[in-house]
């Protein structure tokens, strides 16, 4: 794997589901109604066989993502990791990205 890929690492354990990281990014791509560059789906809640309830919310970046081009050009990060207040989103070579991945569960990794 190149380490001059980027991407973006989403520890979904802490996503509250605010929609915060969606509204900036169809800002920043200044799309039409019905056009996302990134969308936050809820999953659950459900009951697991332990007793406990699930309940996640997962940002997914869509085609549409460019891993916020302009910004990262003038050294400032993606809007969604900007906007996001509970650190959710990370911006990284996909190999800085890959190791935090390995640190912990609930993880998910988004390349262009
Ligand atoms: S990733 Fe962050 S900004 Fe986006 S919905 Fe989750 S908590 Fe909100
Ligand atoms: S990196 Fe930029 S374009 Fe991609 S999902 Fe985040 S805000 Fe949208």
């Amino acid at each position: 794997m190149s380490s001059d890929r980027y991407g973006l690492l989403i520890d979904y354990e802490f996503c509250t589901g605010c929609h915060a990281c969606e509204v900036a990014c169809k800002k920043e791509l200044n799309l039409v109604v019905g056009q996302w560059g990134l969308k936050v789906y809820q999953d659950g809640p459900r009951k697991l066989e332990n007793g406990k309830w699930e309940y996640n919310f997962l940002p997914v970046p869509t085609s549409l993502c460019n891993l916020c081009a302009d910004r990262v050009k003038e050294g400032r990060k993606p809007t969604c990791v900007h906007h996001c207040q509970a650190g959710v989103i990370e911006y990284g070579t996909l190999q800085e990205l890959s190791k935090k991945m390995n640190e912990k569960p609930k993880t998910v990794m988004y390349s262009k």
